[in-house]
């Protein structure tokens, strides 16, 4: 195995520091975008004063999925990633604030890819309970990299590199978030959500082979799109096909589910109205007012350890 030295000093922040002392916050950029798998899972205050995550289990699953793929061990259960995300929101949650919390399993030790050891870092941020304000929108020069090189369809840092760089040329377009196209020039998602475009009264999404992120919310949208009855199709989107489409949206568990109110400078109609319907039934059910099957919450145990009731769509689960 090879062997990686550890020399007595380093050159950092401007001086000579031991080995043991040239550290990084497990919250700087360096890291978040450097060798990890994570996953960004929402918690929702629900009407009946419980505190829901929203699919946490299939976010565990993904986590070990994306772990698999890149030779990175996985030892929590998911027992103990829901013990370990609890803990950290309890201590931190705020009355009517909701919270996203990025579940990261850190490469910590090893050496390309031998003798590779993970840490489980759960950092967990405030939120405004304000649905998404509507975005601008831009295809960005930069693309989404193939799956024989860095594999979009599973969530790792190293993937949000492009994004970073499409988010600093976006910035100067005035638009939040930018598309990024696939090899072939279709749409493949944006820096951070999938893509919903309407047209003639169909939602249509990418597909993963396309170069998106296997989304869960895009899973849970589609679901409650069935039940309203609105036609959602999965398959190749053109570019020229998102620059005349009737409503756009972008979905992802941070970005929710905000409207795009221009794309490439091009403002689209304001009234949208099965993406603006999408929205709402999507809040409705993240927040517990009508809930829907698809769309699971695991409730935070009450303070004293108890469940602080049934689960709003299934049986409770472990508590602390
Ligand atoms: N694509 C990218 C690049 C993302 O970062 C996200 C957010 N996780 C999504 C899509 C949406 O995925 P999910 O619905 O699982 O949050």
């Amino acid at each position: 195995m090879v062997q990686l030295q550890t020399p007595k000093f380093v050159y950092m922040g401007g001086k000579l520091r031991l080995w043991e002392d040239a550290t990084l916050h497990v919250g700087c950029e360096a890291l978040t975008r450097g060798l990890n798998v994570y996953e960004g899972v929402k918690g929702y205050w629900q009407v009946d004063g419980r505190f829901g995550i929203v699919a946490l289990r299939r976010h565990y699953e993904r986590l070990r999925r994306s772990a698999r793929l890149l030779h990175i061990p996985c030892d929590w259960t998911y027992e103990d990633y829901e013990s370990a995300t609890f803990a950290l929101i309890s201590e931190l949650v705020q009355p009517d604030r909701d919270m996203w919390a990025r579940t990261t399993l850190f490469v910590v030790e090893g050496h390309w890819g031998e003798g590779t050891v993970a840490d489980l870092v759960i950092t967990a941020y405030h939120q405004d309970k304000q649905p998404p304000q509507p975005v601008n929108l831009s295809v960005s020069t930069w693309r989404r990299s193939v799956d024989v090189a860095l594999p979009a369809r599973i969530k790792t840092s190293t993937n949000y590199q492009v994004g970073r760089l499409a988010r600093i040329e976006g910035r100067a377009l005035g638009c939040e978030d930018m598309v990024l196209l696939n090899q072939w020039g279709r749409v493949a998602e944006s820096t951070g959500a999938c893509i919903l475009m309407v047209r003639d009264g169909v939602v249509y999404t990418p597909p993963p082979t396309e170069g998106a992120l296997e989304s869960i919310t895009l899973d849970l949208v589609e679901a409650l799109a069935k039940s309203m009855g609105i036609p959602f199709v999965r398959r190749p989107i053109d570019r020229t096909e998102l620059l005349i489409a009737d409503e756009i949206a972008l979905c992802g568990t941070l970005a929710e589910l905000p409207l795009v109110k221009s794309i490439e400078g091009q403002r689209l109609p304001e009234s949208a109205p099965l993406l603006n319907a999408l929205q709402a039934r999507y809040f409705q059910a993240v927040r517990g007012i009508d809930p829907h099957p698809a769309v699971e919450l695991a409730m935070l145990p009450a303070p004293d350890g108890r469940m602080q009731a049934q689960e709003a769509n299934g049986p409770a689960r472990s508590s602390v």
